[in-house]
């Protein structure tokens, strides 16, 4: 009765992990949240006028399957403006949210046994919406000593004439890592000797970089791969508008008509409210988008040192994104209050809510275990009542030693 290709997935994990916190507090327990990546704080009031006044005038019909042209014009000057990228309209296609245009730049793209390169850590939804056409993920382990990033030798290995995408997620979810104009330099010059790979550049956090760290959108370092980039971008993190759901997709015109042709067929259009509120959000004031990345940088380095604070946890420091990726390494081998060996970071995300009411989202789950990952999009108050209930939890585990 169901589609064979759904073995190969699973329910998103940090949808999966949003749904428990619902459920354990409807439940009533006390949840302390760091999993999901969303802000914390509401779209601002300039925006949401701008949608109330859109449906006001009229704007709650069906659009243009890629988009108004409003929005799409709207889009080309953003990226103009801040990516020092030329588009046109026709090479611009808006979804509903960036998941939504890169789940379609995929079933646009792909045949059975296609490969597409996602270096480890990597946002949750890739492997899975690639496996969803019967493509291959092939994961491509990035170090913690290098920072989480891609190698250009580990990329030019992992290339076979089956590859058809790279997916580059700079800032990074989840390990915040943000790549340099030489880092993308040396990985896009891999790329111009496989014309067959693609390159997906993922740019949904550009705008959260920290301590003098600087966001380089890839085809601003190799236009000349422009006829092969989907760059990828959305609202959602910017302008605090993820449930407004509005991403977009800017590329060579004949993949943009391919996942405009699915769109028509599938979704018909973004929210016309949505897009109306996004033509605002971009075109208008900017000080949101300042100050909603001045206070991700506040709690990341609070964080820093709430982590610092807790033997037995380490985090590279993150340089974009609000995501903390956290080495639980050094807890292995301890036994929880219940009895049972620490042995993988599944079990230090089970130690946190079981002992402490603390939700975070194991590593594992993002191509890397030993890890987990702790959004601090979240009050400074949760954050420190957070790592209180942590320490503590962590400070009631026995080591080894200790039970011998
Ligand atoms: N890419 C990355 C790396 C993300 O973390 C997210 C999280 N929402 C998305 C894309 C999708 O965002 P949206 O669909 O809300 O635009
Ligand atoms: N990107 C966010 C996260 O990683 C939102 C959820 C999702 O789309 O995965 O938590």
């Amino acid at each position: 009765m169901f589609s064979e290709r759904l073995a190969a997935v699973k329910t998103s994990p940090s949808m999966a992990a949003k749904a428990k916190v619902d459920a354990l507090r409807s439940q009533g327990h006390k949840v302390i949240d760091f999993t999901i990546g969303e802000p914390d704080f509401d779209t601002a009031p300039h925006i949401v006028e701008g949608g109330v006044q859109a449906l006001r005038n009229g704007h709650t019909r069906y659009t243009a399957s890629a988009g108004t042209p409003a929005l799409r014009a709207a889009i080309a000057r953003k990226l103009e403006r801040e990516n020092q990228l030329r588009f046109a309209s026709e090479e611009i296609v808006v979804g509903c949210g960036a998941k939504h245009i890169i789940y379609n730049a995929f079933a646009a793209s792909l045949n059975a046994g296609d490969e597409v390169i996602v270096p480890a850590p990597f946002w949750v939804s890739y492997p899975d919406m690639v496996a969803l056409q019967a493509a291959r993920p092939v994961i491509v382990p990035c170090s913690e000593a290098s920072g989480f990033k891609l190698a250009p030798e580990a990329l030019a290995a992992a290339i076979t004439p089956r590859t058809r995408w790279l997916i580059l997620n700079t800032p990074n979810n989840p390990s915040g890592a943000v790549y340099t104009h030489a880092e993308l330099a040396a990985l896009c010059e891999v790329l111009r000797a496989h014309p067959q790979v693609w390159l997906l550049t993922d740019e949904i956090y550009e705008h959260f970089v920290y301590g003098g760290a600087r966001h380089v959108s890839p085809l601003s370092v190799a236009p000349d791969l422009r006829a092969r980039t989907l760059l990828v971008n959305g609202l959602s993190k910017a302008y605090a508008f993820t449930g407004w759901r509005i991403g977009y997709g800017a590329g060579p015109v004949e993949l943009i008509k391919r996942i405009n042709l699915l769109l028509t067929q599938s979704t018909t259009c973004a929210s016309a409210v949505s897009q109306e509120a996004a033509v605002v959000a971009l075109d208008g004031p900017q000080a949101c988008v300042a100050d909603g990345a001045q206070l991700f940088e506040s709690r990341r380095n609070r964080v820093m040192q709430l982590i610092e604070g807790i033997p037995g946890l380490s985090c590279v420091c993150p340089a974009g994104a609000f995501y903390a990726f956290i080495n639980v390494r050094g807890l292995y081998g301890r036994v929880t209050p219940a009895g049972r060996e620490i042995a993988s970071d599944v079990d230090v995300v089970n130690l946190f809510i079981e002992q402490a009411g603390v939700a975070v989202i194991d590593g594992t789950s993002y191509g890397c275990p030993g890890f987990l990952r702790l959004s601090f999009a979240t009050s400074l108050d949760q954050l420190e009542a957070g790592f209180a209930a942590i320490a503590q939890a962590v400070a009631a585990c026995k080591t080894g030693m200790e039970d011998a």
